[in-house]
């Protein structure tokens, strides 16, 4: 369903901020926030879209000003493996809650109707996610290449090198940004923005599943688009663009909001945009592939 040549083709819509990976009390044991609040501070801080992914337990609460998407934090039996699920149609992840098996669990409800996602893949002090297993594992949507919890635990909350390494091996997989919200502070580390047909749960998973959406920690961008071999970045607060393609490699840098490329001046299977601002913000958008 990704356009991979360009995921930005569908212009028309609008931008929606959202965050898929949220815990609540007492939901999740290691959540700290009770629901009804946790929706009032995503509300508060201006957010379209919201999805509750406590572990292995679907919740599925209501909100007026957001647009909620159903999900679940899946894990493996030895606490590893944590796969963000998430469908519009719960009864295609709720099966997961009663399997064991991740390969199982991928293969099973890799579809249209759900959006996979393999989470915080620079976690250190369990090792969730060697390069190698993520090459290995079928089925995914994504990976989190920002995980805003990972901040305060061991690890680093960045994974855009996994990201390129499986780009580059031939994976075709997205990139998305989450707080992975615990604590009040979590809030608003990590975000996803869509540029989706209307505010419904089916244009903002459609928005997401196809890879109509950049990822931020502070950096809003304000259109992507290509036309022919020509890729243009706009921001309204980036300072520096880095266009990167096959392997991690950068290719060319530009100190300013704005940077178009020609992609066939490379030879480069695929090329993604990192835009810096203001101290550690960042965005970051899906590749393009050749
Ligand atoms: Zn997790
Ligand atoms: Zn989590």
């Amino acid at each position: 369903m990704v356009n991979w040549t360009n995921p930005y083709a569908g212009r028309d819509g609008i931008w929606l901020k959202g965050n898929l990976h949220t815990h609540t009390s007492p939901a999740s044991a290691c959540g700290r926030v009770a629901i009804d609040k946790t929706l009032s501070l995503y509300e508060d801080a201006g957010y379209g879209f919201l999805s509750i992914s406590d572990h292995m337990t679907l919740s599925q609460p209501k909100s007026e000003r957001l647009v909620l998407i159903p999900g679940i934090e899946w894990n493996r039996p030895d606490g590893g493996g944590h796969t963000g699920l998430y469908s519009c149609r719960p009864n295609s992840i709720v099966p997961a809650i009663t399997m064991k098996d991740q390969e199982e669990l991928l293969a099973t409800l890799s579809s249209r109707d759900s959006l996979l996602i393999l989470n915080h893949p620079n976690w250190q002090l369990r090792p969730h996610y060697r390069r190698e297993e993520l090459l290995a594992l079928p089925g995914y949507d994504g990976i989190e290449i920002f995980n805003g919890v990972i901040k305060r635990l061991e690890g680093y909350e960045i994974s855009t090198d996994k990201w390129d390494y499986l780009l580059s091996s031939g994976r075709r997989i997205l990139g998305f940004a989450s707080d992975d919200f615990h604590l009040e502070s979590d809030l608003s580390t990590g975000w996803n923005v869509v540029r989706a047909e209307s505010a419904s749960p089916e244009a903002v998973f459609a928005a997401l599943k196809c890879g109509n959406f950049y990822t931020s920690s502070g950096v809003d961008l304000t259109d992507i688009y290509r036309e022919k071999n020509y890729i243009t970045v706009e921001s309204a607060n980036g300072e520096e663009i880095q266009a990167i393609g096959s392997g991690g490699r950068l290719l060319e840098t530009v100190k300013d909001c704005r940077m178009t490329v020609d992609i066939s001046k490379w030879d480069t299977g695929y090329i993604r945009f990192a835009i810096y601002g203001t101290g550690s913000a960042m965005a970051w958008t899906q590749p393009f592939f050749n």
